[in-house]
């Protein structure tokens, strides 16, 4: 089943005088009956997390970096989890796993490592519009991704760092269900725990 966007949460998030949406974050194609979420909205999804991508990494939530997750289920458990490199993690590996292997290159260049326009023209052998193209497609495919993204979307933040774990058993007995089964990891964060992430990243651009 496809995502399903929200009506009111793509409004608040469409760009103001937005040429495409108008503001509205709507737009039709003639690709789809349904119209689709405009790119601006996509954009204001990916910048927000990045910013708090760049927080984590920075370590401005040191002190709430640990908490306590708890899950109320069949059997009731709770779990440290380190929430902001989680973030990171994700937000690092959905993008590698997204983008094309050119794209990706300038993700890490630009977004990672903090390159400015200038430079990246310079080490990818390109002009400024095309950096400032490729920069606006990869903004627009990543910040879908980060809110589509099943079972757990880096988008909404407030509900990827306040939102308990969801509960992975609903409250129906289902004998066939293993036990073991109330943490089902993200695909993600089972990667991100075999290696220990320091974005190096430089100063805001
Ligand atoms: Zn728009």
């Amino acid at each position: 089943m496809s995502f399903q966007w929200n009506r009111s949460e793509v409004l608040g998030l469409a760009k103001e005088g937005c040429a495409q949406c108008r503001g509205y974050g709507l737009r039709d194609t003639s690709k789809t009956a349904q119209p689709v979420p405009c790119n601006c909205v996509f954009r204001a999804i990916f910048r927000a997390c990045y910013r708090k991508f760049r927080s984590c990494a920075q370590g401005d939530n040191q002190v709430s970096t640990a908490r306590l997750e708890s899950v109320h289920g069949r059997e009731h458990k709770r779990t440290w989890g380190l929430k902001n490199e989680e973030f990171m993690a994700d937000f690092v590996l959905v993008a590698k796993r997204t983008l094309n292997e050119a794209d990706h290159k300038l993700f890490r260049f630009h977004f990672l490592l903090g390159a400015d326009w200038k430079l990246c023209c310079k080490q990818l052998g390109m002009d400024r519009g095309t950096f400032f193209h490729l920069i606006y497609r990869i903004e627009e495919r990543l910040g879908r991704v980060y809110r589509e993204l099943q079972p757990y979307a880096l988008f909404p933040l407030d509900e990827y760092f306040g939102g308990s774990v969801r509960k992975m058993i609903d409250d129906s007995p289902d004998p066939e269900r293993p036990k073991g089964l109330v943490f089902q990891m993200r695909d993600t964060a089972k990667l991100s725990a075999r290696r220990s992430l320091r974005a190096p990243l430089r100063k805001a651009a």
